[in-house]
Order: C-alpha cells, then structure tokens, then sequence
C-alpha cells in the first residue's frame, strides 16, 4: 500500500458546473501518487478537461477541494501552483524563436539568463530537438512544435505535468512515437504525469493507471491490464478495447459467476459484474482474443459452447478476424492467429464457438 506520503494531488468531493444548471464534473473524488503517470480516459465532453483546469488553476471547483502536497490550492494562481501544461493546439508564441518559446517559464519566473540558457538547452535535448533553438514554431512540422510545447512544460521542471490530448493533432505513426518518447520521458525525470485522451489505445500504452471518465464521474480507476481484463461495467468494458456483446437473461447466480440463458435454451456461465439477479437483463462481454473457433457442431463440446456460421473471413497478416453469426442473428467478432486459422473456416461454415467462462463478464445493460 502506498503511504499518505505518496499522493502528491488529492480531489476531495470536487464539482464543477459552468452554468449553475448542468455538471461538468459530478464528483471527483482522486488520488494521484507521486511520479505516476494517470490517464484521464473518456468520450468527448467527459470532463477531463475540465477536471485538468481545475488542477492547472484555469478553472474553479463549484464544490469540494484539490490538495497539492497535502495543501489546499483554490487561493493559489495557476503560476505559483508548479505545474507544467502542454495543450492539443500547441500555444507556442509566433513571435518568439523555439528557444526564447521554451525559457518563457523561466523569465517570468526570474531565473537567471545564463542558467536560463543551460535548461532550454538540457529541454530541447530532452525532446530530441536540439538543434533547432533558433528557428521560429512556424518553420517547424506538428510533432516538433509539440515538442517544443513539452519542452516548455518540463523546462522548469515541474513535479507534476498535464498534458491534455497533446498528440490529437498528429498523425497515426508520429503519435506513437511521441508516446513512447512522452513515456521514456516520464521515466527518466521520475515526474508526475496527468495525461488526457480520449484514446483508448493511447491510454493503454502509455498509463500506469487510468480513470475511465463518463458524464463528469469516474466509472473505473485501474491498471490498464485491470480495466481491459476485470472492467466493471457495460460502458468500461465496451470503451476499453474490442468486445463482444450477447444479450440474455440472468438464470442463475453464485458468488462469483453468473449463468446467462440465451435463446434456444443455451446457457452461458460468466464473471459477476454488476448484473442483476435471476431473471434481469443482462449483457454478456468477450473479447475477440477470447473465441475459440472449431470446424463442428457445437453439442460436442459441451457447456458454454454455441454453434455459429462463418460470415467473414479476414485475414490480417498476422491474425485473421473471423465474423461469426450466432443463432438468433447476433454478430460477434473472433480474432485468432494466422497460423490457427485452419481450413474450413470459409463463408457459410457451421462451426461452434466457446471460451472459458472465466474470460466472459456479466453486466447489467447499463448504457
Ligand atoms: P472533455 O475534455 O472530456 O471533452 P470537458 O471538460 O471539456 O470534457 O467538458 C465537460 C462538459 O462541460 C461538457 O458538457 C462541456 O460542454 C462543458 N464545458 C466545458 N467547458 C466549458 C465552458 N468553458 N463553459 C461552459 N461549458 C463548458
Ligand atoms: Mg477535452
């Protein structure tokens, strides 16, 4: 467990409501330890953004308080807070050469000329531009002006960094470079890190925890692996990375499984979630990598098996991705290894199609 000491921000019961009328943070209650690096995760108009403002001193919480270091920050200016910031749209001043964009932090806070220039040097370095202190941002490409952004943020190094969608404006190859490079980053200078995105596969490669955010509240708060393999909910589970889901209704419950009765008499056994009991709806989610395929009639393989159709085949280099047609008309998606991928999975085969109960979740519909 980690220490009192360890938790270098704290949201207590905060809230936030531009309006008077509408929440764009419901209640944020939030830990966040020491040189971790926590992604905010959720839809467009979540409240991450919000809920980084509220942290930089861009915007005040309605209710509730925000500790730094154990201190309440609502008196303090976003300046005196210690905080570096990197936004999507980069905000580098037009005006000024990349070096004199990256000292800004540093003469408004009076440091010195020549120690100035020893730390933009040792910042451009950091985010690989080193020679390029000259130049204006307009004579830069996108990922390199966003270096120049982060530059900025560390430049005066900071405890704590935030950095909302900093890479929404690049493209696909460039932004998972600068992810890894964000990542390293982090791990060298041991820096607190509070990443916004509304990628889940952004979030799962570069997060030590993220906090799923729907309608300004936090949903889920766990290690990538944990939220892609234990999610709590319908939306969590149906956010973060690929799933299938087969509606049913609970048939049976015991601590900790659910048996869910399909159509036709078929009945699946999946992990608790937060269905409810015998009887309610219910949602069962599987991940694609979780379906195993078999030329054959689903009767020979027992319990949580189902027979299926193959729609589609496709092949993918390394994996296929095989649609599949169960009865009743539900489409549900396998991914298998090329190389499992046997013969006889053509358009129009009966197969049948099972996993392990414990790789199914049940959820209560939800949204
Ligand atoms: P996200 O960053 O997850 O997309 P935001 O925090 O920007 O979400 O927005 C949360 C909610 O607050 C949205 O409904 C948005 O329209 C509203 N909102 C955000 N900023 C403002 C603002 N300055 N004035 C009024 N409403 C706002
Ligand atoms: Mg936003």
């Amino acid at each position: 467990m980690r220490g009192q000491d360890d938790t270098l921000v704290r949201f207590r019961g905060v809230e936030k409501s531009y309006d008077g009328q509408r929440y764009a943070v419901r209640h944020l209650d939030l830990d966040i330890a020491r040189g971790e690096f926590l992604t905010l995760l959720g839809p467009s108009g979540s409240g991450k953004t919000t809920t980084l403002m509220m942290l930089a001193g861009f915007e005040q919480p309605t209710a509730g308080e925000i500790l730094l270091d154990g201190r309440p920050i609502a008196r303090l200016p976003p300046h005196k807070r210690g905080i570096g910031v990197v936004f999507q749209s980069y905000a580098l001043f037009p005006h000024m050469s990349v070096a004199e964009n990256v000292a800004f932090p540093l003469s408004v806070r009076g440091v010195a000329r020549s120690e100035q220039a020893r730390r933009v040097e040792r910042a451009l370095d950091m985010v690989r531009l080193p020679d390029l202190g000259a130049r204006r941002p307009s004579q830069l490409s996108g990922g390199q002006q966003q270096r120049v952004a982060l530059a900025r943020a560390l430049v005066f190094e900071p405890p704590l960094v935030l950095l909302d969608e900093p890479l929404g404006a690049l493209d696909k190859q460039l932004r998972e470079e600068m992810q890894l490079e964000i990542r390293h980053i982090h791990e060298r200078l041991g820096v607190t890190m509070v990443y916004v995105t509304h990628d889940q596969a952004e979030a799962l490669t570069m997060s030590d925890r993220i906090a799923v955010f729907r309608d300004g509240a936090i949903r889920q708060l766990d290690t990538p692996q944990a939220l892609y393999e234990r999610p709590t909910d319908a939306f969590v589970a149906g956010f973060v990375g690929e799933n299938n889901r087969i509606a049913g209704t609970v048939a049976e419950r015991d601590e900790d499984m659910t048996a869910i009765a399909l159509g036709g008499g078929r009945r699946l056994w999946a992990r608790q979630a937060d269905a409810g009991g015998p009887g309610s709806p219910a949602l069962l989610s599987v991940r694609p990598e979780r379906i195993a395929v078999a030329a054959g009639s689903a009767d020979d393989l027992g319990e949580n098996a189902l027979p299926a159709t193959v729609a589609e085949v496709i092949y993918l280099g390394d994996h296929v991705r095989l649609r599949l047609a169960l009865e009743g008309g539900v489409e549900i998606t396998a991914k298998r290894p090329a190389a499992a991928a046997m013969a006889g999975l053509a358009p129009g085969a009966q197969v049948a199609v099972a996993w392990q109960p414990e790789h199914a979740v049940a959820f209560a519909p939800g949204d």
